[in-house]
């Protein structure tokens, strides 16, 4: 017998309109609002815990067409808007905040390029300066010539179109390391802020804001310390990454026996698994999209669906993959292009 699990990845959850970066790709509170009506009317949100119990074998501790609430990367949006509307509707929420942003105050360079794109109202304009940086350091960096990059990079988006596309995989992996981060930076004071303390403060939690979420009974994981492709790391840096979170969830007091990591950008290899055996992680959360079914999936590996994956009007019809079969794959036709 399968025991199908749905679990919704959410980022930003904000009023958008009245934001000050309405471009945002962002899921709108009130599109939020319908989104939670429709899951009330053809789910049951279940605990972060009944999933582990039931992960170990627990078959009875699920109810029918059971949901996941996980929300990545502790935004303040998630304390501000998200918390008041499940606590109303005595809904758990998983929350993942890396360390560093709560501790450091440190803008994630993800969240960088986000608010760069959504200072702009034409992408272009920065492919334009990425590639007249790219220009001046082409020779010390042995770069290939634009073009090469700009077709290797802009294609196959779920949900964005070439030239944002091109920005954001060119800024968050595909050009040397220390070479972006430069370009990062410099678009991040030109087009969104040069305080990045002040910023960082306003879109993360902070420790006393977690704090309420768990005193609310909502469920903190692990997003790791530096929010980095941990299959890009070695063994070392691995073990260093992720214990490092694990201190931090425990000077939070969410350390509990079982915790659970979320992978940032879903980003997992061997070594990294072999890490969290050992540390007794009991679940991992992935940004494979599919439908888990956790008599099939390893529980370190567990598939999410996109919030766009989801209707956001309480009269859509029901969800695909909902008669139980499982681990069927979505596709993104029929989804908001919205992320
Ligand atoms: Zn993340």
């Amino acid at each position: 017998m399968p025991i199908p699990l749905t679990i919704v990845m959410y980022h930003y959850v904000r009023p958008l309109e009245a934001s000050r970066y309405p471009r945002l790709k962002a899921m709108d509170l009130e599109r939020f609002r319908g989104q939670l009506d429709y899951i009330q009317r053809h789910y049951q949100v279940v605990s972060m815990e009944q999933v582990i119990a039931a992960s170990r074998g627990e078959r009875d501790v699920l109810p029918a067409h059971p949901l996941l609430l996980t929300f990545d990367d502790g935004y303040r949006d998630h304390h501000d808007h998200v918390l008041p509307l499940l606590s109303q509707r005595s809904m758990q929420g998983s929350f993942f905040p890396p360390a560093c942003a709560v501790l450091e105050r440190r803008v994630l360079d993800v969240n960088k390029i986000q608010f760069i794109l959504a200072s702009v109202e034409d992408p272009g304009v920065l492919v334009d300066c990425i590639f007249s940086a790219m220009d001046e350091a082409r020779a010390h960096y042995g770069l290939e010539p634009n073009h090469v990059y700009f077709s290797r990079l802009s294609s196959d988006s779920r949900y964005d179109d070439p030239p944002t596309t091109f920005v954001k995989r060119a800024l968050q992996r595909e050009l040397p390391e220390d070479f972006r981060q430069q370009l990062t930076e410099g678009l991040f004071s030109q087009y969104v802020t040069s305080d990045e303390k002040a910023f960082a403060e306003e879109l993360y939690m902070s420790e006393g804001q977690l704090r309420h979420l768990l005193e609310a009974g909502m469920f903190i994981g692990s997003h790791g310390d530096q929010h980095y492709w941990l299959n890009s790391l070695d063994h070392a840096h691995q073990v260093k990454e992720v214990d490092r979170g694990l201190r931090f969830l425990e000077a939070l007091g969410a350390y509990r026996d079982d915790w659970v990591m979320c992978y940032p950008y879903g980003g997992y290899d061997d070594s990294l698994l072999s890490i969290l055996r050992a540390r007794g992680c009991a679940l991992g959360l992935t940004t494979e999209v599919a439908l888990a079914d956790l008599t099939v999936n390893d529980p370190l590996t567990l598939p999410r669906i996109d919030t766009n994956d989801l209707p956001t009007d309480v009269e859509a019809p029901t969800p695909m993959g909902f008669e139980g079969r499982g681990r069927e794959r979505l596709s993104a036709a029929g989804s908001k292009e919205t992320s």
